[in-house]
């Protein structure tokens, strides 16, 4: 993962050296990529949660991604409350982070599939192959299982990927860099699978303009709101989607040096 900053910070010199926004210098595939609000962990209150969501469909995104852990009772009452908050049209999708046993999780998404969750991330652990790739043939048609978040090369990836374990790849550039990230996207294609940016939003936008395939990128709140604070990307949101600033070269963010000063450890 240190690896992973210097590879950033490497592909960001190439980009500035040939005075190019990274995205061009991949070849851009898009002008935008579609967001999806990200938080709704299971510690919040039903008004906390209600909130989130709210401010969610406020910014215009039409999807969702909350935390559920392995208390079915919970996790019922707390999507149908999502949902109740989203209305009809809004996707639902929801993360385990791995809480649950593959029965357990069969259970959960039984319950999941009556609200139309689209979206099983991490329903048991990512190491266990088997069994995400157990719950895909037993889950709802329209559910997704996901994971990936935690791998750093191009053999983790690999390894998801011929399990059959995930309908849709998750990947982490701040994990496995800029160049595992495009590893991860070839390796999608040649298996036919979609993948999603994880987390940093900001980090992301070159890559998502730029590789075929990506479904959408994690606006994950803490990561939104501490981006905002500490870089200007000049990325912008506009209909769900993020858009980035095609005139600033590199991956295009710049340190708010004044306002990250009161941060610095010395
Ligand atoms: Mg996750």
């Amino acid at each position: 993962m240190a690896i992973a900053a210097v590879d950033q910070a490497l592909w960001d010199l190439k980009a500035r050296l040939l005075d190019l926004p990274l995205s061009a210098l991949w070849g851009r595939a898009r002008a935008s990529i579609p967001i999806y609000g990200s938080g709704g962990f299971v510690t919040y209150s039903a008004v906390r949660l209600q909130r989130q969501l709210e401010g969610w469909l406020e910014q215009g995104l039409t999807s969702v991604k909350i935390k559920i852990g392995d208390d079915l009772d919970q996790a019922e009452q707390r999507v149908a409350l999502a949902r109740e908050v989203i209305g009809p049209g809004v996707g639902l999708m929801v993360d385990a982070n791995g809480a649950c046993r593959a029965r357990q999780a069969l259970a959960l998404a039984e319950c999941l599939g009556e609200q139309r969750v689209c979206w099983f991330e991490e329903p048991v652990s990512s190491d266990d192959l088997e069994g995400l790739r157990w719950l895909r043939d037993r889950v709802p048609d329209d559910m997704a299982i996901a994971a990936g978040e935690y791998g750093w090369d191009s053999i983790y990836f690999r390894r998801m990927l011929q399990a059959g374990a995930v309908d849709v790849l998750q990947v982490d550039a701040t994990r496995c860099g800029y160049t595992g990230f495009l590893h991860a996207a070839e390796l999608c294609a040649a298996f036919n699978v979609p993948l999603s940016a994880h987390c940093a939003p900001a980090l992301h936008t070159p890559l998502c303009v730029a590789v075929p395939g990506i479904r959408h990128a994690e606006y994950f709140h803490d990561h939104a709101r501490l981006e905002a604070i500490l870089f200007d990307s000049g990325d912008s949101l506009h209909n769900g989607e993020l858009w980035p600033d095609l005139d600033r070269v590199g991956h295009g963010i710049e340190l708010r040096r004044a306002d990250a000063e009161p941060y610095q450890i010395s």
